[in-house]
């Protein structure tokens, strides 16, 4: 079972993540818990040229979009797919629809495109389910304020550009919903983790 979680900036994904690791390993079960970028030696130095620049340049949009995509093709060749071959649940903090989402609504880049540019990195690997920690762009950059190393880099990017992405997300899973479930990151932490292990043991016992 490949399970993502996907959300805007302070969603609250590692979160829900760690408690849902939690629950299905008391469980008895192989769990892996990975993310996008910088899940694999590779990735992590991927993740540094996209996330801890330090001043440096940023990389273009089309540049940033193939990092993510090199992350994401090493990512799934190392790690998602030998482990769901196991047996394992796979759950994964971001996936293809970040990128959908930020490179393209977010940058602007043809979202067909990055769509394409995904399923060549993947090999077409889709996830079982997708949940969707949605949350206001203010309220969730206000959350995120608290991590100090973020904070320059997602000020760079306007208020315009966190609603894109938002919304972008919302269209994906409006789009599918029977592969998506969507959650108010406002909820109480508990309440959201009950209908994420709801979801995700209907699926376990199907
Ligand atoms: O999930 P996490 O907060 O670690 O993501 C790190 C950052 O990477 C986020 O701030 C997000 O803006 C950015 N990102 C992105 N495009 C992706 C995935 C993540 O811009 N495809």
């Amino acid at each position: 079972l490949f399970v993502v979680f996907e959300g805007g900036e302070g969603a609250g994904k590692s979160t829900q993540l760690a408690l849902l690791a939690e629950r299905l390993r008391e469980q008895g079960r192989e769990v892996v818990v990975t993310r996008e970028p910088g899940a694999t030696p590779i990735g992590e130095r991927i993740r540094s040229l996209l996330l801890d620049r330090s001043g440096a340049e940023a990389p273009s949009p089309r540049a940033e979009a193939l990092l993510y995509a090199a992350d994401r093709a090493h990512h799934v060749a190392t790690v998602v797919r030998p482990a769901l071959v196991r047996g394992a649940v796979v759950i994964s903090d971001r996936y293809v629809d970040s990128s959908l989402a930020y490179q393209g609504a977010g940058r602007t880049l043809p979202v067909d495109e990055v769509s394409w540019l995904s399923s060549w990195a993947t090999g077409g690997l889709k996830p079982d389910l997708v949940v969707l920690l949605d949350v206001d762009s203010r309220t969730g950059l206000s959350r995120v304020a608290a991590r100090s190393a973020d904070v320059d880099r997602l000020e760079a990017e306007s208020v315009a550009f966190h609603e894109r992405v938002r919304y972008a997300f919302l269209d994906l899973a409006a789009n599918d919903p029977k592969r998506y479930l969507v959650l108010d990151a406002a909820k109480p932490v508990d309440e959201i983790a009950g209908l994420v292990a709801g979801r995700v043991e209907a699926f376990l016992t199907d």
